[in-house]
């Protein structure tokens, strides 16, 4: 056997919320499925990092779920450990929801999530097309994944790389609706502070104004050994500083935070999501891009744009598979 090639059902790209929900959906009802993931861990944008005894959760701070949610509702048991409310937050208008946080962290919520499935981390994936009438994808190292079914998550443009490497063309009228997904950019610095910041419990404030949409303490969230905030910065700061010296926006950053630090910061670090958040996610839950072999497009720019929905959308592209729509 080759080791360098392996053969799945259902190769599912991508281990972030809505991949890991396909994944098990799928494999719950009998499909040998197999997960790749370019990241070092799974999760995606629930993302956690530690710098010394602080930890932040850098991406997602929390998510919460809507009333008809299709989404984590549906595996709520299976979380039970690993979620914990957390404050509340206006959705659209439509009312103040609870608000949940990972235990201990979010990338724990992807952890569980990820129970008993074959996933694959550190694979990037270079390319996916069509050879004899199933679907190749190739990761950087050269390793080759074959399957009957791909459910593609990644953020979209993403997606249309692969298959524009893999030399598949699109019907015009995917290609047309996917290629319209824009997302926010989202600049985030992680500060290790030398005392507690004056961000209110439960731990979370956005500003009116300025390039700060949030900061989240994540100490008083209750995740932190140490006073550590996150500082997300506006879809409008990161644009426009992306391709700016970070270090400098970082710095810019952390001045607008004072009056919410009250402390010397000890150290600090910026990532810098390309991919924060859809802008304009599509109504539908996700898209099938080819029907047979099948290639189910998903993530949270269906149904979008947070957690709850991704996890929706991964739901979504399962049931269509298994139902053969
Ligand atoms: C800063 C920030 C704040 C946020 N705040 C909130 C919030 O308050 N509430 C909320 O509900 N949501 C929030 N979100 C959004 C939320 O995190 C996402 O909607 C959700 O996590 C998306 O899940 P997903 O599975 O669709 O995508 P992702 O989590 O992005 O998963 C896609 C996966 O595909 C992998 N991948 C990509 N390309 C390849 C490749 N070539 N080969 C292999 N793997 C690949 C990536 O590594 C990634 O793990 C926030 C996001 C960010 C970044």
């Amino acid at each position: 056997m080759d080791s360098n090639r392996q053969e799945v059902d259902v190769l599912v790209l991508g281990a972030g919320v809505s991949g890991l929900m396909a994944a098990r959906a799928l494999q719950q009802a009998g499909r040998r499925v197999g997960v790749v993931d370019k990241g070092r861990g799974v999760g995606g944008r629930l993302a956690t990092r530690r710098i010394g005894d602080a930890t932040f959760d850098h991406g997602a701070p929390c998510f919460s779920t809507g009333e008809a949610s299709d989404g984590l509702r549906s595996v709520w048991h299976h979380l039970a450990g690993s979620v914990t409310e957390w404050g509340s937050e206006d959705v659209d208008g439509a009312g103040r929801r609870p608000c949940w946080r990972g235990v201990p962290t979010m990338s724990a919520v992807a952890k569980r999530l990820a129970d008993g499935l074959e996933v694959h981390t550190e694979v990037q994936i270079a390319s996916l097309g069509l050879d004899a009438g199933r679907w190749v994808a190739t990761a950087v190292s050269g390793r080759v994944f074959v399957a009957e079914t791909v459910v593609a998550t990644p953020p979209v443009p993403q997606t249309l790389a692969l298959l524009e490497a893999g030399g598949f063309v699109l019907a015009d009228g995917h290609r047309t609706r996917l290629a319209a997904i824009g997302y926010d950019r989202c600049l985030t610095v992680m500060a290790v502070l030398e005392n507690p910041s004056l961000v209110p419990p439960p731990g979370s404030l956005s500003p009116v104004a300025g390039p700060i949409e949030r900061i989240t303490d994540n100490r008083l969230k209750g995740i932190s050994a140490v006073p550590a905030v996150t500082l997300h910065a506006t879809p409008g700061f990161s644009l426009e500083h992306w391709d700016l010296d970070r270090l400098e926006s970082g710095r810019i950053l952390l001045e607008a935070a004072t009056p919410w630090l009250g402390s010397a910061v000890r150290t600090w670090q910026i990532h810098g999501w390309r991919y924060g958040r859809p802008r304009a996610p599509l109504a539908c839950r996700h898209l099938l891009a080819h029907a047979s072999p099948a290639l189910v497009v998903a993530g949270d720019a269906f149904g979008g744009p947070g957690v709850d929905a991704a996890a929706g959308s991964g739901a979504a592209a399962a049931a269509a598979i298994l139902s053969g729509r």
